[in-house]
């Protein structure tokens, strides 16, 4: 850096509001503040304008297991239409609602944030159908989760820096993650709000995707009580609403229903507990509570979501195709390990041939991975 570029950007942040003042000045006592970040694996020097946190957000953005996520789906694949989430759209949905919650609550936004768009980040091909072959392909070896490989990925494959491994990322983010493979232990309350959005979130989501697509509609929707009575209210309050109008506003209703719920109990229990901070949370083992009977209906329609769309019988059909795509791919990988980008040939010796191969495959998108599996093994 020149000098005279030196002192301008100086003089520029002293102008600014620091992470630690605008913390102070916004956050509950029971947030996680980031000047008590426990740091980071490679030591860094502070940022001059941006928390801990927030740089953790901005690393995730730019690696490339997120872009990635552009190219693997969530629940329907992209042959089916150009409407439904992806993977990439399903993470900014989950950011989007946890960023309300933590904002409502006075979180720490930029934690919350970080931690939502890296959840999902370790998907491989084909979501969860391609979750499960992988595991079965490496089930002598350690098995395979998505959540694990979201560790594997920011800690080691991801190469930006020159000078460390994966995306050194803050100690709080990565033991937010760890949480979710672990959820025995209780998590601070941002990791909460990340987990509860991701469910709000898929929930309305399913729903509108799955009827848009005509694997269900509204009136079958219609017998799980929730919908029926969210339904109700909007044809009553927008006399003669179009269906396709009726399901987007129902998308929008459940949402707002379960957010809203969720910081009235939510709320109310921060106030009684009067937490002094982020680890009085966890030494009381706290955990957010949720409205009992909107919790049951719920559970009704998650249940009709499992019978009715997750299992029909055109998903079934592709997802089973998808998984003996990942098997194949894999025995061929593992009998053709010259085939690895050299990066992966090299994990050979760290990790073994196994797992190499799957860290390989689990990093594709599915359209990569369809490509490859023409290219190598259906030839
Ligand atoms: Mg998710």
């Amino acid at each position: 850096m020149t000098e005279p570029e030196q002192s301008r950007s100086i003089a520029a942040v002293d102008s600014l509001q620091t992470i630690d003042r605008r913390e102070s000045q916004i956050l509950a006592p029971y947030a996680t503040f980031s000047k008590e970040t426990r740091g980071r694996r490679y030591p860094e020097s502070a940022h001059p304008y941006r928390g801990p946190y927030q740089r953790d957000r901005d690393r995730v953005v730019h690696s490339a297991a997120f872009r990635r996520l552009s190219g693997k789906m969530q629940v329907f694949t992209g042959e089916m239409g150009d409407y439904h989430r992806t993977r990439l759209t399903h993470t900014h949905e989950v950011a989007s609602i946890a960023r309300t919650l933590a904002r409502a609550l006075r979180l720490n936004e930029d934690l919350v944030e970080a931690l939502a768009l890296l959840h999902d980040i370790g998907h491989p091909p084909y979501g969860h159908a391609g979750e499960e072959a992988l595991d079965e392909c490496l089930a002598g070896h350690g098995g395979f989760s998505h959540n694990a490989f979201a560790l594997t990925l920011v800690e080691s494959l991801e190469r930006r820096y020159a000078e460390f491994p994966g995306l050194n990322l803050s100690y709080e983010v990565l033991d937010g993650q760890r949480h979710r493979i672990d959820k025995k232990r209780v998590s601070r309350l941002e990791v909460q709000i990340v987990d509860l959005a991701d469910s709000i979130s898929y929930d309305a989501a399913d729903i509108d995707d799955a009827v848009k697509l005509g694997l269900t509609t509204l009136s079958e929707l219609a017998e799980v009580k929730i919908v029926a009575e969210l339904l109700e209210e909007i044809r009553r309050r927008y006399r003669g609403v179009s269906a396709s109008l009726a399901r987007r506003e129902l998308t929008r209703a459940l949402i707002d229903l379960r957010v809203s719920c969720l910081l009235e109990t939510a709320g109310r229990d921060l106030a009684r507990h009067a937490f002094a901070s982020a680890d009085a949370v966890i030494e009381a083992g706290f955990q957010f509570s949720v409205d009992r009977e909107v919790e049951e209906q719920i559970g009704q329609l998650e249940s009709f979501l499992y019978q009715r769309v997750y299992r029909h019988a055109k998903l079934v059909r592709v997802r089973k195709a998808a998984q003996d795509r990942v098997r194949a791919l894999f025995g061929y990988l593992c009998a053709h390990p010259e085939r690895l980008p050299l990066f992966h040939r090299r994990r050979i010796a760290a990790v073994g041939l196994e797992r190499a191969c799957g860290e390989y495959l689990a990093g594709m998108t599915d359209r990569y991975c369809d490509r490859r599996y023409r290219e190598w093994v259906a030839r």
